[in-house]
């Protein structure tokens, strides 16, 4: 069915860039370099620079990145086999796979409703004697990061790792607005990916890890090409997770417009909030004054007995919906023996949520229209 608002149209959000890209795919192919080389180490810089991640490691995607993290700790001694990671239960399912990847065990912890990230009030309850770090999820772009968390990471010597696949160019605001301090530089390192449809999109697979840590920096890199730290000698049983330099390339026409693009984000969120208003639909928090967000996505609540029905009617009208996610990592068929406590919010939540088109692919005005319709929809 060709929809009038499709949920993401990636041809369309790349539109603006693509003679910049089609000139930089030129310049690699010309380059004759198609590993590493001086556009991953340009980008590296950029994104170091964009953050302020002492820092960045250019990697193959946002799983790898989280991987290469857990796997070098374990390399350092910090983390063993069975210790516990605390993460929240409402994440994609690339948040859990990298902890248990490394022989860690995962622990889900439920979400606050009104910011759907981790609830740090259930974090001290949370911890063991075998809870070594913390992976906090910035999703659908808003920062997950409060006193709260540090107290108890610092209490317990946790490592605090930041998926922040989701929420690049996303600030906490805690130290007031002009020591603010961009998501993927708060905690002791962070995964970020450029899958196409996150707010900065690689054409194919990409990610990087950022961390201020220069042993774990090292660590990481060593990694991700094979275990070595000079050619054929090898320190590590490692793996080969590199950034194409064609994807550099492509994240280094993208990057310099990321605040310029999570911006339009925000005005079409803002044109949610103020058009959507109806008893049975519940919009996402604007920012809070500690945590801003960057809208990966728009993610809105309808009773979950009617959700389906939602989706079918948003359709008809020819607008894409989409939910992010139907069915949390702890709930999927590979995590059947995890042990977990209560996960009420995370449960419940998962069967209202519903996402809403966001981003470049539609226009501030196309915003208003598909929240009149919401308005109307008989559903
Ligand atoms: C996309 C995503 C990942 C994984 O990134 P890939 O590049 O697709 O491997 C991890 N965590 C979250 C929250 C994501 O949204």
């Amino acid at each position: 069915m060709n929809l009038k608002y499709p949920f993401l149209d990636l041809g369309r959000v790349n539109e603006p860039y693509a003679d910049e890209l089609v000139a930089a795919a030129e310049r690699v192919i010309r380059s004759g370099r198609y590993i590493g080389g001086p556009e991953v180490e340009a980008f590296e810089r950029d994104l170091s620079s964009y953050t302020g991640a002492p820092f960045a490691i250019g990697v193959s995607n946002g799983l790898d990145a989280l991987r290469l993290i857990l796997r070098a700790y374990r390399e350092m001694g910090v983390l063993n086999d069975g210790d516990e990671v605390i993460y929240p239960a409402n994440t994609y399912i690339a948040s859990v796979l990298a902890i248990s990847d490394a022989g860690l065990t995962p622990v889900p912890v439920d979400i606050d409703e009104r910011t759907m990230n981790i609830d740090t009030d259930l974090l001290e309850e949370a911890v063991t004697d075998r809870t070594r770090a913390i992976m906090t999820v910035h999703l659908y772009g808003r920062v997950s990061w409060d006193d709260t968390l540090v107290r108890v990471a610092r209490r317990h010597g946790l490592k605090v790792i930041e998926d922040c696949a989701q929420a690049l160019g996303a600030r906490n605001l805690s130290a007031g607005f002009h020591e603010s301090r961009y998501a993927g530089a708060l905690g002791d390192a962070a995964g970020i990916s450029f899958y196409p449809t996150k707010n900065v999109g690689a054409l194919g697979d990409a990610g990087a890890v950022l961390t201020h840590d220069e042993e774990l920096a090292r660590t990481v890199r060593s990694l991700a090409n094979y275990g070595s730290d000079r050619r054929y000698h090898n320190i590590y049983c490692g793996f080969n997770c590199r950034l194409d330099p064609i994807q550099a390339a492509m994240l280094r026409v993208k990057l310099p417009h990321i605040n310029a693009e999570n911006a339009n984000r925000f005005a079409r969120a803002l044109a949610y909030r103020r058009t959507i208003d109806r008893q049975d639909v519940i919009l996402p928090m604007m920012t809070n004054e500690v945590n801003d967000c960057v809208w990966h996505q728009y993610v809105i609540r309808v009773p979950a007995d009617r959700r389906g029905s939602f989706m079918r009617e948003m359709e008809k009208e020819g607008i894409g919906t989409d939910v992010h996610y139907a069915v949390p990592p702890h709930l999927q068929p590979c995590y059947a023996t995890l042990a977990h406590g209560p996960l009420t919010v995370t449960e419940r939540l998962a069967d209202e949520i519903v996402s809403l088109p966001i981003g470049t692919g539609i226009s501030v005005a196309d915003a208003a229209e598909i929240g009149a319709v919401i308005n109307r929809l008989d559903f």
